[in-house]
């Protein structure tokens, strides 16, 4: 039976990038009717923040997916917080160091500084050397029991066997292998303050919680052999390994960043600006996987069903911001009236240009307002920028505007618009529409001259939505006033 896990850090928000990997874990794991766990490796205490673990569940959640075990699921593979585990740790370091394979390392920070600046200068590759080299027993004991008498907190190493080769067929990327001398020596297990460090810790979880894959990201491709000689020291069978390949941006080319503002990173942002759940995990999956044909629009029933990991791209994927902003207008326009009408509302309501608590009416016109948008919407936020001449004073005419305006039917237009307008009993498209055509039929003027220096006059663009509903929505007062402005 598949098990699976995702392991976030509490240690921020959701990234895009951990986003995708929990993403690929959770379609492996519904494809296949397995398990999907989560666990918080939250041993870094330095670097955690107070709601990281809060807010990459939300946001996981937000995202539409659901898991088997995790801290706020409980099953029989618990606790699902490292901090919560560290008895489990204790005995099993212990057991490594009885068997000789881990060792008490005394070497300060400062010293094994030097040490890296001293395999610099020489031109080598910076690696911890055995501290102990030809000391026996005895010896080694002295010296331990001497660092003690000063003091010194030791860190615990784990033995890593020379002239070995260290090698899995990565899910992903292929065989991969690596010589064990190339990994930097051997490598502490336990911090000074007791803490196991990550690469132990992660074994340990992923065996007692009879993880059968790990996909994670490929910036952890250089862990694996050190995982791998925790494996071996204990004896235990190690898990099928996929590493995902990095994703860069489009524009740039280069690897995504954490400084790169051109792209936002973290899902929060999204979900603040009104994006829809359903496309960010329809855009997320296809960074790195690809599904068979052409198509690229499926939701997430269609994905479970589908992904295949051998399928998962060896090469960077792509981060491609007008994809993404492709993806999520397809399903603007798809998507239930309510549900964008409800996200417009938030959005104007947090830009200011409605009342908190609007009335049946207000919700009605930003209903209208959005159809109005929606064909060129890829979030809801852009609504209030969109329709910015709805909500605050008129901009004022560009150069291209001004010289469609130039043309002496321009003001006879607008003149005879305004009036019949001011006379209408009732403000609705259907009547502006009508009135549209009288003016027409009184001025003699039609096509582009006739419709271009009305769009202009009252909603100060040159291109937009539907000319008459736009009008209608502006209301009467506004759309004299801005009539009345060009005249003048
Ligand atoms: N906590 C690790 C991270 O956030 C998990 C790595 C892994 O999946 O092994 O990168």
């Amino acid at each position: 039976k598949i098990r699976v896990r995702y392991a976030p850090s509490p240690t921020g928000h959701l990234h895009i990038g951990n986003a995708r990997t929990a993403l690929f874990n959770y379609l492996f794991a519904r494809h296949n009717k397995g398990t999907f766990v989560i666990r918080i490796e939250d041993t870094d205490t330095k670097r955690n923040i107070a709601d990281g673990e809060k807010s990459q569940l939300d946001n996981l959640k937000w995202l539409g997916m659901d898991w088997d075990e995790g801290p706020d699921k409980p099953g029989e593979y618990g606790p699902y917080r490292q901090s919560e585990r560290k008895g489990i740790y204790q005995p099993l370091i212990q057991e490594l160091l009885e068997k000789g394979l881990a060792y008490k390392s005394y070497m300060t920070e400062e010293e094994l500084q030097n040490q890296r600046e001293e395999q610099k200068a020489r031109g080598e590759a910076p690696r911890y050397v055995y501290e102990y080299e030809g000391m026996s027993d005895e010896e080694i004991a002295a010296k331990q029991a001497a660092a003690e008498a000063q003091g010194l907190k030791p860190v615990i190493r784990i033995r890593v066997p020379h002239n070995k080769v260290y090698e899995w067929d990565d899910m992903v990327k292929g065989h991969i292998s690596f010589k064990s001398d190339t990994i930097g020596g051997d490598f502490v297990i336990q911090k000074r303050d007791g803490m196991p460090t990550y690469n132990f810790a992660v074994v340990v979880d992923d065996h007692l919680m009879e993880i059968t894959h790990v996909l994670r990201g490929d910036d952890h491709v250089a862990n694996t052999p050190k995982q791998l000689v925790v494996y071996e020291a204990f004896g235990w069978e190690a898990p099928a390994f996929g590493h995902m390949s990095l994703i860069i941006n489009s524009e740039t080319g280069k690897k995504l960043s954490k400084r790169d503002e051109s792209v936002l990173q973290f899902i929060e942002q999204y979900r603040d600006l009104g994006y829809l759940p359903e496309a960010m995990f329809n855009f997320i999956t296809l960074l790195g996987w690809s599904p068979v044909g052409e198509s690229e629009i499926f939701n997430r029933k269609q994905f479970i069903k589908m992904f295949d990991y051998k399928r998962l791209s060896k090469s960077p994927a792509a981060f491609d911001n007008k994809k993404m902003e492709w993806i999520n207008n397809q399903y603007v326009k798809s998507a239930p009236s309510d549900e964008i009408t409800a996200s417009s509302l938030q959005q104007l309501i947090k830009a200011d240009l409605i009342p908190a608590n609007p009335s049946v009416y207000e919700i009605e016109w930003v209903r209208q307002l959005m159809e109005l948008y929606k064909m060129q919407m890829s979030y809801t936020g852009q609504l209030a920028e969109m329709a910015s001449v709805f909500f605050t004073e008129p901009p004022k005419l560009d150069e291209a505007a001004k010289k469609e305006l130039a043309d002496e039917t321009a003001p006879v237009v607008l003149n005879e618009f305004a009036k019949q307008v001011n006379e209408l009993p009732i403000f609705d498209a259907f009547d502006i529409q009508a009135v549209i055509r009288n003016v027409q039929k009184e001025t003699g003027v039609r096509g582009r001259k006739l419709y271009m220096p009305i769009r202009i006059a009252t909603t100060r663009a040159m291109h937009g939505p539907d000319l008459a509903p736009s009008i209608e929505l502006l209301g009467k007062e506004k759309a004299l006033k801005h009539l009345q402005q060009t005249l003048d």
